[in-house]
């Protein structure tokens, strides 16, 4: 019942212990070794439940322990191995923060990328590589259409507060964005779904989205 006993790895569990996260919260307890063990998951978690560590966690650990990784950036493109969709540019930064901090001194480059401010500050920033991307819908169909960013490498997919960006009319958007992965997600992308509600909607997008997933409620 301490991050001691799920081996994260080295450098992440330094991490833990700088953010002085000791306990796991029961989302974090149950998400982090199902993903470890390379399941795909559709978990009912609320906000603040500590779901962007269950999904950030397993995530940085892939990419550590993981087989090594494309080239972040090639010609105009940047190519993330993890992609995590978020609703609102609030919450995108709140998991940009986490994660950057997670990823401490790993050599793992976190970018946000989010709608209604000027695209170029986030396009310098994209250039420089980006292992994780933390985008909303629509600025990554943004930089998607603009061939700004490649998601034929993505290896971890993780869809957060997945009801709320379906109430926001996102599904359109996300479904493209899902069909430009190249990994099929048949034992090679990892897929993982967070949402506080489990409505028609999302149990198509899941069953959709996820393979011979294991469903967790907390
Ligand atoms: P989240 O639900 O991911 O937005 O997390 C809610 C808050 O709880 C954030 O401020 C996290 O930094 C914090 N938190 C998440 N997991 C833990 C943990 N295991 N121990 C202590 N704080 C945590």
């Amino acid at each position: 019942n301490t991050f001691g006993e799920i081996d994260l790895g080295g450098p992440l569990n330094v991490n833990i212990q700088r953010c002085k996260y000791v306990k796991p919260t029961p989302v974090q307890k149950h998400a982090i070794p199902i993903s470890l063990a390379g399941r795909d998951l559709m978990a009912c978690a609320q906000t603040g439940s500590g779901k962007t560590a269950a999904f950030c966690f397993p995530i940085i650990a892939g990419l550590l322990h993981g087989p090594p990784r494309g080239q972040p950036f090639r010609g105009r493109q940047a190519f993330p191995s993890a992609l995590i969709l978020s609703p609102t540019r609030e919450l995108s930064c709140q998991i940009h923060d986490e994660a950057k901090k997670f990823a401490h001194q790993t050599g793992i480059k976190v970018v946000v990328a989010y709608g209604g401010t000027p695209i170029h500050h986030q396009l310098r920033e994209l250039e420089r590589g980006v292992d994780i991307l933390v985008a909303t819908p629509g600025r990554l169909s943004d930089l998607l259409e603009r061939a700004r960013i490649s998601l034929s490498m993505v290896k971890y997919l993780a869809l957060d507060e997945a009801d709320r960006m379906l109430d926001m009319g996102f599904e359109p958007q996300i479904r493209k964005i899902v069909e430009q992965m190249d990994m099929p997600p048949v034992g090679q992308r990892q897929t993982m779904f967070f949402s506080a509600t489990f409505p028609k909607e999302i149990q198509r997008l899941a069953a959709d989205f996820l393979y011979n997933y294991i469903f967790l409620a907390v």
